[in-house]
């Protein structure tokens, strides 16, 4: 096995058997797993230094018209609570976390039918006025391709998309009623070519996910080359289909993610926060397995219980400060540190200014 783990750190490629091998091992040999991760932070090492990125998370909105099978915010659940900031409230969490040193700020929501297009090009282009430094990156969900032109045209440079399951069977299971498989891919090739740097990504451990599956998104992530990868594990909510459903298994989604890593060199990874909440130290094996990223929590206090996708969401503090003051020390305690850089693709660490990264 160390020489599969080999032959993904050097070439960045894997046969599917090979890839479907790699991940069957991972998940029972701890060897194995400790082999792959200690490659893919070599990796990691070597883009990106001892910095880890931080993205300001703003939960936008917790209504939601779609009815995917795993997540809180679905419309089935009626006994979700559900709220919508005002610009005003986004802008507050900007400045707040701007203040502290962010330079990326990620809206991300339910699909909200009040978001519409005047609505979004209007809060970005405040945004992009306010901080013109700043990555601005959204995670809305599918929209029509004029749209996604749109909002990257007011400012916007970023854009998350799991595809959620490369097969398409497995994604007919988790989201009977929506648009298909196809138009989710459809959605990601429209932000490819719309310019934004995008994020790819699944959950591992979901229902009906086998390690086939597994392979098949892997390898659909290697061929698509997304800037951004989020892997994290599937955690049950409790008002949905799937609440019975056992979370995701650690290891597993450990070694998911040093395989995405060595597949793709360069992507931007974060530990996530479903990795925090399955396991007290989810972030930091996250980033042990080679993730380079964080998405601290801005949003205001007095929503975040209510933008419930999945149970016992693991949440920093109260304050976005005292979360970054955490998250400082965890960093600390493994060797690493928190980059205020923009972070984009491709750029490498944030130098300091005594050169030092
Ligand atoms: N609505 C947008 C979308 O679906 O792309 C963005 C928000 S959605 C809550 C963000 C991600 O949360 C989804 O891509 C999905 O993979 C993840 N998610 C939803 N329910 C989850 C669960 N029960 N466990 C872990 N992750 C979940
Ligand atoms: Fe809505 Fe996204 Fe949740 Fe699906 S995963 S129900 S699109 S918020």
């Amino acid at each position: 096995m160390k020489e599969l783990v080999k032959q993904l750190a050097s070439k960045h490629t894997l046969d599917a058997p090979a890839m479907k091998q790699l991940l069957k091992c991972v998940a029972h040999d701890a060897d194995t797993l400790q082999d792959l991760r200690e490659m893919a932070v070599r990796t990691a090492h070597k883009q990106f230094g001892r910095g880890i990125y931080v993205r300001g998370l703003i939960e936008l909105s917790s209504y939601c018209h779609r009815d995917c099978l795993y997540c809180g915010l679905r419309r089935s659940n009626t006994r979700a609570e559900r709220y919508r900031l005002t610009q005003e409230e986004v802008l507050a969490c900007c400045d707040e976390g701007y203040r502290l040193g962010f330079r990326t700020f990620v809206l991300q929501g339910g699909e909200d039918a009040t978001h519409t297009d005047e609505w979004l090009e209007q809060l970005i282009t405040r945004m992009r006025h306010r901080y013109p430094e700043a990555a601005i990156t959204l995670s809305l969900g599918e929209r029509s391709e004029a749209s996604y032109r749109r909002l990257h045209q007011a400012g916007a440079n970023r854009y998350l998309l799991r595809h959620e399951a490369a097969n398409t069977e497995l994604y007919d299971s988790l989201h009977p009623h929506g648009r298909g498989q196809q138009h989710r891919l459809n959605c990601v090739e429209a932000l490819q070519r719309t310019g934004y740097q995008v994020g790819m990504g699944m959950m591992v451990g979901v229902k009906g996910q086998t390690l086939d599956h597994l392979t098949e998104d892997l390898l659909l992530m290697a061929h698509m080359r997304p800037e951004m990868v989020g892997i994290g594990p599937f955690i049950p909510h409790p008002a949905t289909p799937l609440a019975d459903e056992p979370a995701g298994a650690l290891n597993l989604t450990l070694g998911t993610i040093a395989i995405a890593r060595l597949l793709l060199p360069e992507a931007l990874i974060p530990a996530t926060t479903a990795l925090a909440t399955l396991s007290p130290t989810g972030r930091t094996e996250g980033i042990l397995s080679g993730a380079n990223v964080v998405m601290p929590n801005l949003s205001p206090v007095s929503v975040r219980a209510k933008y419930a996708i999945y149970e016992n969401k693991a949440s920093w503090g109260a304050e976005a400060a005292e979360g970054l003051a955490q998250l400082e020390k965890e960093l600390h305690c493994i060797g690493y540190h928190i980059d205020y850089g923009r972070g984009d693709y491709g750029r490498g660490p944030t130098l300091l200014p005594d050169g030092q990264e």
